[in-house]
């Protein structure tokens, strides 16, 4: 019997651990940190062998194959040891996609995954496909073919599932855009993340449809080093030949093998240019996999957004509170400054990522007019927008942030905590910080 280790505990290793059990492997799970309860209660209902706190390199190396969770280095000295021991090192995605049959949409990119994602799942579950909604969002791929059934999948996919992901193959894949980040994973070289992100259309047949966006620098100057055999869909929101979306006189039009959906974007809930791309994307999808224009522009209508992401969340004194705690790096900040019709009080900081500021000087210039700095350490923020803002606050703390982000904000101004930074430093995750942001806002309304 072959013999199956996971590496990790947590949704993407317990999923697979789960599939490899119902497949008859030979299975255990190691994870050197600690596994949440839940993750124990699932491993231990499906009769798992596993390990926390350790990894054991006697019952580690003695597997046929490795599946590494997307939260575990390459660099990590254990997935060195097995690799040096020949064994192969495969992400749960490629584990769980050569057991299903199942049609699969994949998005990847640097920002607009989760919306996109999530739209495009709603559009087909309204439309009345089967359809299951996995990866990097909510259940993992793995448990999900371990345990559904369905006819689609719509898969979040990170640059680190793609990563190991050697014969997995995607019938219409989605490369939203390509922006840096996650550089510390990459040797801090931009190729290599770009050369992760491009593995979304690896294995991809004729058949299969491949979906990015025509307006995205780093996606078209590394299109020419990609066979590109499968049927390719750009959209953009420029005048574009030849791209299967784009925006005219305020219309989105999106077509593909001759159905067309056609929508204006004022109609859309979701506003800002970044969310007529996820828009575009999700229809192009959509189409692809065979639903009809008009489900498609009833799901776009409805559609309100994913929490933490340009999410407004209630109003004190006229100004407006919008949390977009999920704008972790430079770019998703971008889009969400163009975004703003009013003036901003901009709540940003939190964990560096080796982030360049200067891409934001002119729209915060332009939109913002008080800064606040939120985090243990603005050295870096309170430097590169010196002089740029009418005023700049330095804090420390939510509760400080958003006193000092209430007081600099008149009638009709936006409140936006849109950090550009991991929220490590002071908060769980970016959750947590979404939370505890809204958590303020409507004590503040009472
Ligand atoms: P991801 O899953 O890739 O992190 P999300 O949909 O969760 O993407 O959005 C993350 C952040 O990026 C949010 O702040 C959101 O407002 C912004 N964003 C969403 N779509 C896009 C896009 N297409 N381009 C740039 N930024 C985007």
């Amino acid at each position: 019997m072959q013999r199956i280790v996971v590496l990790g505990g947590g949704e993407s290793g317990c999923g697979s651990a789960v599939l490899a059990r119902v497949k008859g492997f030979d299975v255990f799970l190691s994870d050197r940190g600690s596994i949440a309860p839940k993750y124990r209660e699932l491993l231990e209902k499906w009769d798992i062998p596993y390990e926390e706190g350790r990894h054991t390199a006697g019952k580690i190396l003695s597997a046929d194959k490795v599946v590494k969770s997307p939260g575990i280095p390459d660099k990590a000295p254990m997935v060195k040891a097995v690799r040096e021991r020949g064994i192969p090192v495969i992400s749960e995605i490629e584990f769980a996609g050569a057991y299903t049959s199942a049609r699969t949409i994949c998005i990847t990119g640097s920002n607009g995954k989760t919306t996109t994602t999530t739209l495009t799942y709603e559009i087909l579950r309204q439309a009345g496909v089967n359809v299951g909604l996995a990866g990097n969002i909510g259940e993992s791929f793995a448990l999900a073919v371990a345990t559904g059934n369905y006819d689609w999948y719509v898969i979040e996919l990170s640059s680190f599932q793609l990563d190991g992901c050697y014969d997995f193959r995607a019938d219409i894949g989605v490369l939203m855009n390509i922006t840096p980040d996650h550089l510390d994973r990459y040797d801090y070289e931009l190729q290599n993340y770009v050369d992760s992100k491009f593995r979304i259309l690896r294995n991809q047949r004729p058949e299969d449809r491949f979906i990015y966006c025509a307006d995205d620098p780093l996606t078209l100057g590394n299109l020419p080093k990609h066979p590109l055999g499968m049927q390719t869909l750009p959209f953009s929101v420029k005048t574009c030949d030849g791209c299967a979306a784009m925006l005219a006189d305020g219309v989105i039009r999106a077509e593909v093998a001759g159905k067309r959906v056609e929508i204006p974007v004022a109609e859309l809930k979701i506003k800002g240019t970044h969310n007529t791309y996820n828009a575009m994307a999700a229809s192009l999808a959509a189409l692809s996999a065979g639903v009809g224009p008009d489900a498609i522009c009833r799901t776009l209508r409805a559609f309100e957004g994913v929490e933490h992401r340009l999410e407004k969340c209630g109003e004190i004194d006229g100004v407006t509170y919008v949390n977009d705690s999920k704008a972790t790096n430079v770019d998703s900040v971008w889009y969400a400054l163009e975004s703003m019709t009013r003036p901003v009080v901009w709540i940003a900081g939190g964990t560096d990522k080796g982030n360049d500021y200067a891409r934001l000087y002119e729209l915060a210039e332009a939109k913002v007019k008080t800064l606040v700095c939120m985090g243990v350490d603005n050295g870096k923020l309170l430097k590169a927008f010196d002089g740029r803002i009418g005023k700049i606050v330095d804090t420390h703390s939510l509760d400080e942030a958003m006193a000092a982000a209430r007081r600099n904000a008149g009638t009709g101004d936006v409140v936006l905590l849109s950090p550009a930074c991991a929220s490590f430093d002071l908060f769980k995750n970016y959750e947590d910080r979404g939370r505890q942001f809204k958590e303020w806002v409507a004590a503040a309304q009472r």
